[in-house]
């Protein structure tokens, strides 16, 4: 079955080459906002003549065509998710790198609130929190699938692929 993004690439019409689909896979199957260079590993050990280069210009296209969502976490490292229909903000533990996917209505409530305030309609806003893990937290070790919290239910839970 084809990933989700190798989907949305044919629905814009993409060319889709074996190797790009192998890269959209990688990337659809990754939670945990890999970068380039984390791509092109999980790419090569699937496909070994993907090139560096390869995974780079596909990254860009994706990107282009706005099915692949870049950030920027701090760390000068540009790192990738595809775009989701689901809104969430992240939270970036700067020891480790780990990205935690969150939503909170409240935030939401309060952006759209300020926004307005100022005489603006949100439509859009990008969020990122950095911290250092408390020693009891419970999701600095878990995996990235598991690194998704609703803030209203408190719970952890996984992603729905
Ligand atoms: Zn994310």
């Amino acid at each position: 079955m084809p990933s989700r993004l190798e989907q949305l690439c044919v629905e814009k019409g993409l060319r889709m080459t074996e190797q790009r689909r192998v890269i959209a896979r990688v990337l659809s199957d990754s939670q945990d906002h890999p970068d380039v260079e984390l791509v092109y590993k999980r790419a090569s050990d699937v496909d070994d003549t993907i090139s560096i280069s390869t995974v780079y210009r596909t990254v860009r296209m994706f990107e282009e065509n706005g099915i692949l969502e870049r950030h920027d976490f701090g760390d000068g490292r540009a790192r990738y998710e595809e775009v989701s229909d689901e809104h969430h903000d992240h939270l970036i533990n700067v020891e480790t790198g780990q990205v935690i996917e969150f939503t909170s209505e409240k935030i939401e409530a309060l952006q759209a609130a300020i926004a307005k305030e100022l005489g603006f309609e949100l439509i859009d806003h990008r969020l990122e929190l950095y911290g250092k893990p408390l020693a009891d937290s419970e999701i600095a070790k878990v995996t990235p699938e598991e690194s998704v919290v609703n803030m209203r239910q408190s719970t952890i839970h996984r992603k729905d692929k």
